[in-house]
């Protein structure tokens, strides 16, 4: 499954957040087959659709899409020279598929701050100089191999091209996910500036509730997706039954946790949809990447949906909806027929035909 990497510096609430994704554990309870890492957080992707569709097919269970958050220690200044212990976390990061960094908002002189002052634009540039420079460091590595590669005729001149273009964006100061760089040739070098960030604001509530400071801290990371949380919350909403959680979270003028805005926002910034099936066992959502196609897509079903692939029943959501069955739906030709070539949409109620 895809990943995110938490990092973020000391004390900025990175180990309260992700105390809270564990004890929101919920891949125990959904497949118990499955084993967990100590280190990975599992969350539920929040679809209320799921609701819906097992009332119309009287489902016995719902199974939400899931996303993972593994934890990686704090970064401090000097990390990509391997200072305190920088390397080996830097190492993890390599294998997440996106990035949250965590960013300290809240106010707390019985916190300290490793650098002295609340100050998320300093904190957040901390963070990314980090990144950078161990990115720098990984090229100029991997360009020495790469020259000697290229000479011994082991590995086409794009690869050796590709990596010098990377390093003269980040020797400007440029993470790689704002350049325009064709880094297919260099994908096994996993640089960390090269992947989808977010970035997660661990705030009070002064600022959870001021929309105009939001907004500029947003404005601060655009076009990356901010989340605004207060990590302390989060770890006593998971401990409430739903509705105390729903009143502790509206006293803090919110209307949906700051764990469920984390899934989402990290779904989404993986690259990542969803298509739903439904009946009387279960309404499920599954997992597929953005631009997938029918056959791929029930391969994630089982292997041999994809292989024996013949078509795909399609029903919109809300046409179901509307419909109220299955049966309804088809009479008002709300059911499509799809072949090989569809690519899937958000919300697609699906029943694959296959051969066996
Ligand atoms: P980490 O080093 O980034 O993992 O930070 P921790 O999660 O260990 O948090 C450092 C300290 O800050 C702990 O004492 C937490 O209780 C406290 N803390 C974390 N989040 C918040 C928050 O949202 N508000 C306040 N006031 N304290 C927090």
């Amino acid at each position: 499954a895809l990943t995110i990497g938490i990092v973020g510096l000391p004390n900025v609430g990175k180990s309260t957040l992700f105390n809270a994704l564990t004890k929101n554990q919920v891949l125990a309870a959904n497949y118990p087959f499955a084993t967990i890492e100590p280190n990975v957080g599992v969350v539920n992707l929040p679809d209320p659709r799921l609701e819906t569709l097992a009332g119309i097919f009287g489902s016995e269970r719902i199974l939400p899409a899931t996303v993972s958050f593994v934890d990686i220690a704090g970064i401090v200044r000097g990390a990509s020279e391997g200072e305190g212990l920088g390397n080996k976390f830097l190492a993890n990061i390599r294998e997440a598929d996106a990035i949250a960094q965590v960013v300290r908002g809240f106010a707390d002189s019985d916190v300290v701050h490793v650098d002295g002052k609340i100050d998320p634009a300093s904190d957040m540039e901390t963070i990314n100089t980090e990144l950078i420079l161990a990115d720098l460091e990984t090229l100029d590595r991997a360009i020495a191999r790469y020259e000697k590669e290229v000479k011994g005729k082991k590995i086409g001149p794009e690869v050796l091209a590709a990596a010098v273009e990377a390093r003269e964006v980040l020797q400007a100061g440029t993470p790689l996910s704002a350049s325009k760089v064709d880094l297919a040739p260099i994908a096994e070098l996993g640089l960390l500036t090269a992947k989808p960030f977010i970035y997660v604001f661990n705030v009070d509530e002064a600022v959870l509730t001021d929309d105009a400071r939001k907004a500029e801290l947003a404005a601060l990371v655009a076009p990356a997706e901010a989340v605004f949380l207060d990590a302390k919350i989060e770890s006593e909403l998971i401990d409430l039954d739903p509705a105390d959680a729903a009143e502790l979270l509206a006293s803090t003028g919110q209307e949906e946790s700051g764990l469920d805005q984390l899934a989402r926002v990290g779904f989404d910034t993986l690259g990542l949809q969803t298509y739903l099936t439904a009946g009387p066992k279960e309404s499920r959502a599954w997992t597929i990447r953005k631009g997938w196609k029918a056959p791929q897509a029930a391969g994630v079903i089982h292997t041999d949906f994809e292989r024996g692939f013949i078509k795909a029943e399609v029903i919109s959501f809300d046409d179901l909806v509307e419909a109220g069955s299955v049966l309804e739906a088809r009479s008002r030709g709300k059911a499509r027929m799809e072949g090989k070539d569809y690519v899937m949409q958000d919300g697609d109620v699906v029943e694959f035909r296959f051969n066996v």
